[in-house]
C-alpha cells in the first residue's frame, strides 16, 4: 500500500509499472494486443534482423495484423517510418492502439487490400509481407516499388505461400530459411515443449 503523501513511494511504484523499450527487437508477445494473428517474438526478432532497418528508412508492412513488425521497425530509430496495410478494419484499429501504446507514432496505417492499396504509396526502403502474399500481384507491386538496394522479407506459414516462395526464389535468388520455435509450457504439474507452426522466411535484396 502506498501512502499518498509519500511521493518517493509513488515514483518507485510508477517505475515498476513503466515498460522500458529495450534496444533490440523481439518484444514479448504480451506487449501487443492481438487476436492470435501475430508474428511471434522469436520470429519477429529474426524478421527485423532480415529487414535490417537503418536510420530514417521507410518500411511497408503488408498484412499489418496487430502491427508488431511495423511497430518494432519504428522503435529502432526516431526517424524510422512505416506504412502498414491491413484489409480488416478491426485489426487496423488494434494496430493503431498498439502503436499508440508503444509510442510508435511513425506508423501510418492504411485500411485496404493489397495489391490495390499499394498504388501511389511512397517507395519503400524495405518491405515485409506478412499477409496477402498469395494474392496475385502483391509481390510484383512491392518488388516494383522497392528502392534499389532495398530488402524484401516474406514469411510463409502455409504450403501454398511456400510453393510461391519456391518460384520467387528460383527467379530472384536471395536466401531462404525455416524457423521452428518451441516454448516450454505447463503440462499438468510438469512441463513440455509446445511447437509453433514453422515459418519459412525468404529474404532478398533488390
Ligand atoms: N505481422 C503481423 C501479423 C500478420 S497476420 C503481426 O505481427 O501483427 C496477416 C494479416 O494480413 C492479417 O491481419 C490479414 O487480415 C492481412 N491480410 C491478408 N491478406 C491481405 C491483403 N491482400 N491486403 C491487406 N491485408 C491482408
Amino acid at each position: 500500500d502506498i501512502d499518498p503523501l509519500n511521493t518517493l513511494a509513488i515514483e518507485i511504484a510508477a517505475a515498476r509499472e513503466a515498460r522500458i523499450v529495450p534496444l533490440a527487437p523481439g518484444l514479448a508477445d504480451s506487449w501487443f494486443e492481438n487476436d492470435g494473428q501475430l508474428t511471434k517474438a522469436e520470429i519477429r526478432a529474426l524478421t527485423l534482423a532480415a529487414l535490417a532497418p537503418r536510420a530514417g528508412e521507410l518500411l511497408w508492412d503488408i498484412g499489418l495484423g496487430a502491427g508488431s513488425v511495423g511497430i518494432e521497425w519504428c522503435l529502432r530509430h526516431p526517424r524510422n517510418r512505416c506504412i502498414g496495410i491491413e484489409e480488416r478494419p478491426e485489426r487496423a484499429e488494434r494496430a493503431r492502439r498498439n502503436a499508440r501504446e508503444l509510442g510508435a507514432t511513425a506508423l501510418d496505417i492504411r485500411v485496404g487490400r493489397a495489391p490495390d492499396a499499394l498504388a501511389d504509396l511512397p517507395a519503400p526502403d524495405a518491405v515485409f509481407i506478412g499477409g496477402g502474399a498469395s494474392e496475385p500481384g502483391v509481390f510484383d507491386a512491392a518488388w516494383a516499388a522497392l528502392k534499389p538496394g532495398g530488402r524484401l522479407v516474406l514469411n510463409a506459414v502455409t504450403l501454398e505461400t511456400e510453393t510461391l516462395l519456391g518460384t520467387l526464389y528460383a527467379r530472384h535468388g536471395g536466401a531462404m530459411r525455416r524457423l521452428a520455435v518451441s516454448r516450454l509450457e505447463a503440462v499438468g504439474g510438469m512441463h513440455g515443449w509446445r511447437a509453433a507452426m514453422p515459418v519459412t522466411q525468404w529474404m532478398v535484396t533488390k
